[in-house]
């Protein structure tokens, strides 16, 4: 009796690990309170508001304001954001909207040249027409207002502290300054303070902004007032028209910060709840997960060429219909019930082919199944490259989360910087679609297309994690993989944030991080996708997760910044500069299909007799080609077989041509 009875007090007692997904098994979680930033210091700020009392919307609010210090170049007060708020009292989610608006005098045609054509990016976004009214400052606020328990002005002090006493540049900020110094320098302002006598700021100097301290000082004794109808936002109006743009006082008074319901669907068994109109994230997120719900992913594994091909297929879809319906609401509506229809998805399901690529993917018609009369979708494809601010995930002691992406769209938004002021501009107009006629045209008073998904998981009713991602239109990717990483391959929060994710919108080009084997590469070319060359960083990940079980919490950041995670009571960790991956050593020549280089290493190409060779396996993957009837051209070299490309590739109809003297083994499938 005795001995059962301890051994049943023991079994009570004792926490059982591992039942979640998600938990990490060897660490020691925290209970008071947890933060996952990108930047060091702003979680140290989030960390010590909770550590005095703050629920997780008043550590919100101080990170959000400590990260327009330290790391500027990715959002602030002269941005927006979403950020989504899951209440434990009220098992209730929300989102403060602080997106931009386009100013009174915005039109659909004003990102069109003389002769009717969009002007490229990289001109329009450093042009004061690309700013949008900025609400961050406004959401901060009302957030804390609604759901916190301090005030703006007791928040705003490590902000002003870290201003005016100066931050350490790290490495990823001395890059994106040395990456953006033309456009720093383009407006003269920005450029005299992160690269004073025109050197741009190294890792390891101080960046001092006395002119921003000055602002948040303002801030704490006026409130938003100070921008929205003060000098800040004198001197703001003034630089944006000096710069091109048409905004006034006026646009500013009238910003309006908007509560909005979130978007909600299940994935085996767990509820993700995300971010819904203006912003496409959510209804995107939630279209992929539905879509890779209907298939064994766990059994293929998270690398392996089936699983990738099937969730490039899945993107392919779910993007079609972003860029097709998706835009703010308040302007046209969206079908979100249709997009994420059991029925729809389904059909929309049966266009992925096991094994090869759908070359011709349109957006459905999601308005049908919600009753609607079908509807002739204008897709415009989104064209604009790949952008970064951030996104940082708090839970606090009470069990309440915040998942919150905040930006000023590219990196240093539109390098446009409030002289005396101390503060960049964003550029996030140039989300809406450059060209006038779909639901995201350029319209006064809309907020434009986003696609930041911050995003919370609930178990059972209960939170369960917050996660997120900067990243531009590669968001909903890096979301998605984080979240199938955790819920289908139970991997631990920060494998599945580290593990490589894939980006691809459109049929037929796939970005990808390191890590992805060669073969899983050879293999999807093979089935019609085309790899880019080199492999690149895809967001920007910072989730927190409870364990429903334990009562403990845990983070993960991402790598290529500083991300850091602070627990109260437990958990600290912080990203050192990763290694730069080796250069691949440069082969005899390049393999092209369709213009597409192929992966292969310079070991498994071979000149013989003036002639190209592949080694024979990669060259049967690339190819798609499994069948051994070029045994009779094999060679072997050193150990291994290798295959004459012309010859082989010819025979599976392929139109080959070997330019010997650029070295380039070209084949042209039509
Ligand atoms: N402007 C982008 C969007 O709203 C955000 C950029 C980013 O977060 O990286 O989708």
């Amino acid at each position: 009796m005795l001995i059962s009875g301890v051994a049943a007090f023991l079994l009570l007692a004792t926490p059982v690990h591992g039942k979640m997904p998600g938990i990490p098994k060897e660490t020691t979680g925290a209970t008071k309170g947890i933060v996952a930033v990108s930047h060091p210091a702003a979680a140290q700020v989030g960390k010590d508001i909770l550590q005095q009392g703050g629920n997780a919307v008043d550590a919100a609010a101080g990170i959000q304001l400590a990260l327009a210090v330290v790391e500027p170049q990715m959002s602030g007060i002269g941005g927006g954001g979403f950020m989504m708020i899951y209440l434990k009292d009220k098992q209730k989610i929300t989102v403060i909207d602080s997106r931009e608006m386009a100013p009174r005098k915005a039109d659909p045609k004003m990102f069109l040249d003389a002769a009717g054509k969009p002007v490229p990016f990289e001109q329009r976004h450093t042009n004061g027409k690309a700013v949008g009214v900025p609400g961050t400052l406004l959401g901060v606020e009302t957030a804390l207002k609604q759901y916190g328990t301090k005030k703006l002005a007791e928040i705003i002090d490590p902000a002003i502290e870290l201003a005016e006493t100066g931050v350490t540049v790290n490495w990823i900020t001395a890059k994106h300054i040395k990456d953006s110094e033309d456009k720093l320098k383009k407006h003269k302002t920005a450029g005299e303070v992160f690269a004073p006598g025109g050197k741009p700021l190294e890792e390891g100097a101080l960046l001092v902004q006395p002119d921003l301290a000055k602002t948040l000082k303002l801030i704490k004794e006026k409130g938003p007032d100070a921008l929205y109808r003060g000098e800040i936002g004198a001197a703001l109006v003034k630089e944006v028209q000096r710069t091109g743009g048409a905004m006034t006082l006026e646009d500013l008074k009238h910003y309006v910060v908007k509560e909005r319901e979130p978007v909600r669907d299940t994935f085996r068994g767990y509820e993700v709840v995300s971010m819904g109109p203006p912003s496409s994230g959510g209804l995107t997120l939630l279209q992929i997960l539905k879509l890779m719900e209907g298939y064994d992913n766990k059994q293929d594994g998270p690398l392996s060429a089936a699983y990738l091909h099937r969730l490039i297929e899945a993107n392919h879809l779910a993007y079609a219909d972003r860029a097709a319906y998706m835009a703010d609401e308040d302007f046209y509506p969206v079908p979100k019930k249709g997009l994420i229809d059991k029925e729809y998805i389904n059909e929309r399901r049966k266009l992925i082919q096991p094994d090869r690529v759908n070359t011709d993917v349109k957006a459905g018609d999601p308005w049908q199944y919600e009753g609607k009369k079908a509807v002739q979708a204008l897709s415009l494809t989104d064209v604009t490259p790949v952008k970064q601010t951030t996104h940082f995930s708090v839970m606090d002691k009470w069990g309440n989360l915040v998942s919150y992406t905040t930006t000023i769209e590219d990196v240093f938004g539109s390098g446009i910087m409030v002289p005396g002021y101390g503060f960049m501009l964003n550029n996030e107009l140039t989300d809406f679609d450059a060209a006038p006629g779909g639901v995201n045209q350029v319209e006064p008073g809309k907020r434009p297309r986003s696609s930041m998904t911050p995003t919370i998981v609930l178990k059972d009713g209960q939170p369960f994690m917050a996660v997120g991602s900067p990243g531009g239109s590669t968001i909903i990717a890096s979301v998605s993989q984080t979240i199938l990483n955790v819920l289908e391959h139970e991997m631990p929060i920060q494998e599945a944030i580290l593990s490589p994710r894939i980006f691809s919108s459109t049929y037929p080009i796939v970005s990808w991080e390191d890590g992805i084997e060669q073969d899983v590469v050879l293999k999807l070319m093979g089935m019609g996708h085309v790899f880019r060359e080199q492999p690149e960083n895809i967001g920007n990940v910072q989730a927190v997760i409870y364990d429903l079980e334990n009562g403990k919490m845990y983070g993960g950041a991402d790598n290529t910044r500083e991300g850091t995670v602070l627990g109260v009571d437990a958990v600290a960790f912080s990203w050192a500069e990763p290694a730069a991956p080796k250069a691949a050593e440069k082969g005899a020549f390049v393999v092209q299909v369709n213009g597409h280089p192929y992966p292969f290493t310079a070991n498994q190409l071979l000149l013989w007799n003036g002639e190209p060779y592949v080694q024979a396996d990669k060259l049967l993957l690339g190819l798609n080609a499994r069948q051994a009837s070029f045994s009779a051209d094999e060679i072997k070299r050193d150990g291994r077989l290798f295959l004459p490309v012309k010859r082989v590739a010819e025979a599976l109809g392929y139109t080959v041509t070997w330019k010997a003297r650029e070295a380039v083994v070209s084949l042209q499938k039509p």
